[in-house]
């Protein structure tokens, strides 16, 4: 079995681990409330609607 030949001091362990942080999500706002929307879905306010047939 591969075992460690030392151990990985916590400087060295942050480092390897800096890669993988956490993405940032894309955050998008509703036009009339401003409430926080995930991407490409609708708003409960409706007003999205409206705005749609505007256009
Ligand atoms: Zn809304």
């Amino acid at each position: 079995m591969a075992v460690p030949k030392k151990k990985v001091t916590s400087s060295r362990r942050g480092m390897r681990n800096s890669h993988r942080r956490l993405k940032q999500r894309s955050i998008k706002r509703c036009i009339r409330c401003h409430r926080h929307l995930e991407p490409h879905h609708r708003c409960f306010c409706g007003d999205s609607l409206k705005v749609l047939k505007t256009q």
